[in-house]
């Protein structure tokens, strides 16, 4: 039987929010024009999640199928086991949190009969969240923009609906380091949004430490542009000038005037920790590509899966 919807939900240590988020689903699921699968990645979690995912697929097994990550991959990877394994014509993507409301499904999957292949959810407000986290987000999302390569909409997630196309075409996608809303942006065809309220985390606890955001950010920002390189060309340029700058006037004072007063110690001082920094800010830029090239020769696999259920796991682990 040809499965119409598929629901991706990552879930890392979510006991708290499992049967809320599974009775709000279930509300949506029953609603949706069409069969529907739910599948449930858990990322390693070390609280109840695992158990209480296999209740649940006892409970409904036309519609409930769980993957369980052998460890903690991180979200990008849940999200893409998830979609590896999803069958439906369309295909949504929402954390377990319920900050993404599950019934704004509806109004995507409208959005979707109008012929557009992506439907990504925009937030215009963010509830209860602290000023430093929004400000971040605000201003990370516009200096991405500003630097990538292609059209990442601002203030959008990873809760989004794509077609069935647009899913094959991020399976195919080899890359390790997915920043999925970027992938997704590059993919292409039509795409529209729908907007949101973002409400707070229904319970538990944030799941995405300072740490992990701020590693989010920099892989987006060195998987989608090259400007960090090229501003390290502009600072080897720039530092280059001042030296010259510094050159002359050092000239000028030696030939005309020639009762000034050099004191070397502090601007010998200055000008080394300056150069040393600008050569290795450079140097680390460099590294951040380059251990990128590193991680994708590597060729690892991008997760070994632990358990399944209600799914057919041709092997344990899915490369590239
Ligand atoms: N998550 C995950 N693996 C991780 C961290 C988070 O699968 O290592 C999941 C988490 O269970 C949730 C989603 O990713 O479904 C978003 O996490 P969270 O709500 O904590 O972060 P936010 O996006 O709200 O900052
Ligand atoms: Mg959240």
């Amino acid at each position: 039987m040809a499965v119409h919807y598929s629901l991706v939900i990552p879930i890392y240590n979510e006991e708290a929010v499992i049967p809320e988020l599974y009775r709000r689903v279930k509300g949506v699921m029953d609603q949706l024009d069409g069969t529907t699968e739910l599948i449930l990645v858990n990322d390693g979690s070390r609280d109840r999640s695992l158990p209480m995912l296999r209740e649940l697929q006892q409970q409904n097994p036309d519609q409930v199928r769980y993957l369980s990550l052998a460890r903690n991959f991180g979200h990008q990877v849940a999200v893409t086991a998830g979609l590896n394994f999803a069958q439906g014509q369309a295909v949504v993507v929402l954390d377990a949190d319920l900050q993404d409301p599950p019934e704004l499904i509806l109004d995507m999957v409208a959005q979707w009969h109008q012929g557009y292949e992506v439907v990504y959810a925009q937030r215009i407000s963010r509830e209860k969240e602290s000023w430093f986290k929004r400000g971040m987000a605000y201003g990370f999302y516009r200096i991405l923009r500003q630097l990538a390569d292609v059209d990442i909409p601002a203030d959008t997630g990873d809760f989004c609906l794509m077609d069935h196309k647009v899913v094959a075409v991020l399976n195919a996608m080899p890359e390790r380091n997915r920043y999925i809303r970027g992938l997704r942006a590059w993919i292409g065809f039509r795409q529209t949004a729908v907007t949101f309220q973002r409400p707070p985390r229904y319970a538990g606890t944030v799941k995405y430490t300072f740490r992990k955001s701020l590693s989010l950010a920099i892989n987006s920002l060195v998987s989608f542009s090259r400007v960090p390189l090229r501003m390290a060309t502009y600072l080897g340029i720039l530092s280059g000038l001042l030296s010259l700058v510094m050159g002359l006037l050092v000239l000028y004072w030696r030939l005309f005037q020639p009762n000034t007063l050099i004191t070397g110690f502090a601007a010998i001082t200055i000008a080394m920790f300056f150069l040393g920094s600008v050569q290795l800010i450079s140097l680390g830029i460099l590294g951040e590509y380059i251990g990128r090239i590193y991680e994708e020769v590597k060729g690892r696999p991008l997760y070994t899966l632990g358990e399944v259920g209600g799914v057919d796991a041709p092997a344990v682990t899915r490369c590239p």
